[in-house]
């Protein structure tokens, strides 16, 4: 029988800190492994060397699969990548700060051995977030499950595992240019389970997701994976516009009844209240354009200078 394949894909964005120490612990545990494998490392235009290090593993090693992006496109789009070239029967996405234990791949092909498809890792713990990281993270699955038709795990990371017929779902059907794929991965359907991890203090180097790149990436997030937000529009403008015709009967009374003159504040009041409902609305409008302009203009999701140790050969623009 034909011996099985794992295929680890790992995005890297200046890490030159922790990938020599990424690498050694990662092929002690798949050399250990009843599978043989493969692994995948996306360099997303480090400024670093973290490419001559990835140079570097892929001389020693022919399983070693480099793909150096012409610049930086972002963690998404390393993932995404990787997916492409990977030729495993599983495939498990990892980042390289050791975040995600590689101890834990011989689990996750112990369930592809039991027949599920994707598997999801769970963080249990988180001990690099710190308090405001983990309250907003919280506050964002329970705003996205609320809008959402997908249920979305709590904790759900960028480490997770499918096998190859699954990927060639995300590689055939999910060439989206705004992308989540750990809401794809949630999506697609297939047999699905979880496996629980702890993630460990990042290895080296820092975060590279800041504030701005959290917010933009989870209002991007709510807007493709939810209508919802567009509809708000309908709803807050009936409220609205019950509101002014509550203050219009109001006001005819107090005309009536009181002979009074037309309220000044109540004007301003109503006009801040209504502008700032249009502009909302407007704002959320043009979050959902942007995303249909960066469809029309339909440009690569990534671009590849170069391919090291690559044994199909596949198209360089995706
Ligand atoms: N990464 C990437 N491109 C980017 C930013 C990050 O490929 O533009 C990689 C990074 O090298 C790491 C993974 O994505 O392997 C996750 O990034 P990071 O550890 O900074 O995120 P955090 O774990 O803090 O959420
Ligand atoms: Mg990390």
């Amino acid at each position: 029988m034909r011996q099985k394949k794992i295929t680890t894909v790992v995005s890297v964005y200046n890490e030159e800190l922790s990938l020599k120490h990424f690498y050694e612990v990662t092929v002690q545990v798949l050399e250990n492994l009843e599978w043989d494998y493969e692994m995948v490392f996306v360099n997303d235009g480090s400024s670093d060397r973290s490419i001559d290090i990835l140079r570097s593993f892929a001389n020693i090693n022919s399983k070693v699969k480099v793909v150096n992006f012409s610049r930086n496109f972002g963690h998404e789009a390393a993932m995404i990548a990787g997916i492409d070239y990977a030729t495993g029967d599983g495939i498990v996405c990892m980042d390289a700060d050791l975040q995600h234990p590689p101890q834990c791949i011989p689990d996750i092909i112990k369930k592809f051995e039991e027949g599920y498809e994707v598997v999801a890792m769970v963080r249990t713990q988180n001990t690099d977030a710190g308090l405001i990281k983990r309250i907003t993270s919280g506050a964002f699955y329970k705003v996205l499950n609320l809008m959402s038709p997908i249920k979305f795990e709590n904790n759900s990371s960028d480490f997770f595992a499918m096998t190859q017929n699954v990927a060639e779902v995300l590689r055939r059907d999910y060439r989206e240019k705004v992308r989540y794929l750990r809401g794809y991965v949630q999506s697609v359907g297939f047999k699905k389970t979880t496996l629980e991890f702890k993630a460990a203090k990042r290895e080296a180097g820092e975060s590279k997701y800041n504030i701005r790149k959290l917010l933009k990436f989870s209002i991007n997030t709510l807007c493709s994976f939810s209508d919802l937000p567009l509809k708000l529009g309908v709803y807050s403008g009936c409220v609205v516009a019950l509101c002014g015709f509550i203050l219009m009967i109001y006001t005819i009374i107090e005309k009536l009844v009181h002979n009074a003159p037309a309220g000044y504040s109540t004007i301003i009041v109503a006009l801040c209240f209504m502008f700032a409902v249009t502009l909302i609305v407007i704002g959320i409008i043009g979050e959902y354009i942007a995303i249909l302009f960066a469809e029309v203009k339909n440009r690569p999701i990534y671009i590849v200078r170069e391919v090291l140790n690559d044994n199909s050969k596949e198209n360089d623009c995706k």
